[in-house]
């Protein structure tokens, strides 16, 4: 199963961004062509869909191939740059996943002035790579939404270089940015953080 698989072969990791693509549709994640998938190959290479596709029909075409550090190529998406950064960052990350999902960018609009939504007390945040208790405290970074991308990652990069570990990030009023060390890790992490976005808007109403 190709979302399994860690360092695999950049033909590996186009299957695991189809996959990823398809799942997230399904579950609503992905409306109108919104959001993006990559994953990294074994030999460097990041496989990334293209710019406007529906995600829940991606086939090998969609999937572009590119250098880890070279420029991002015409026909990718506008958030290539995010993607690579994380790559840049950590060696240890696989997977990014990049989702419009409800409470995602519900949540991340209202609490947009705090700059983080503190997650803490729930048995789900197990489902993190490294947690092995509710009694933990996660914050999860919010980034004001911009459409220059150079320098929102490189805010992302520097705000993430002192916080604790939390395997995602959102982007105020737009969604969410999640990884893992493999696909199906970075779709696990998204699965707890929507939930959690979720229970927190749910209880926040209560
Ligand atoms: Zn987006």
């Amino acid at each position: 199963m190709s979302l399994a698989i860690l360092q695999a072969t950049v033909a590996d990791a186009v299957h695991a961004v189809i996959d990823a693509g398809r799942v997230s549709a399904a579950r609503g994640w992905v409306p109108a062509t919104s959001g993006n998938f990559s994953a990294r190959g074994q030999d460097g290479r990041i496989a990334i869909t293209a710019s406007g596709v529906d995600k829940g029909a991606l086939t090998a075409a969609d999937v572009l191939e590119i250098p880890l550090d070279a420029l991002p190529p015409a026909g990718s998406s506008a958030e290539t740059g995010l993607h690579l950064a994380l790559y840049r960052r950590d060696p240890a990350i696989g997977a990014v996943v990049h989702i419009h999902s409800t409470h995602a960018t519900v949540l991340s609009r209202r609490q947009a002035s705090a700059r983080e939504i503190r997650l803490e007390g729930y048995e789900l945040l197990k489902a993190f790579a490294g947690i092995r208790t509710h009694a933990t405290r996660l914050a999860v970074p919010i980034f004001p939404n911009s459409q220059d991308i150079a320098a929102l990652a490189d805010e992302v990069d520097r705000r993430l270089g002192s916080a604790p570990p939390a395997p995602g990030y959102l982007l105020a009023g737009h969604g969410l940015y999640a990884w893992g060390a493999t696909m199906r890790d970075a779709l696990r992490h998204a699965e707890a953080f929507e939930f959690l976005f979720g229970c927190e808007l749910v209880g926040a109403a209560a």
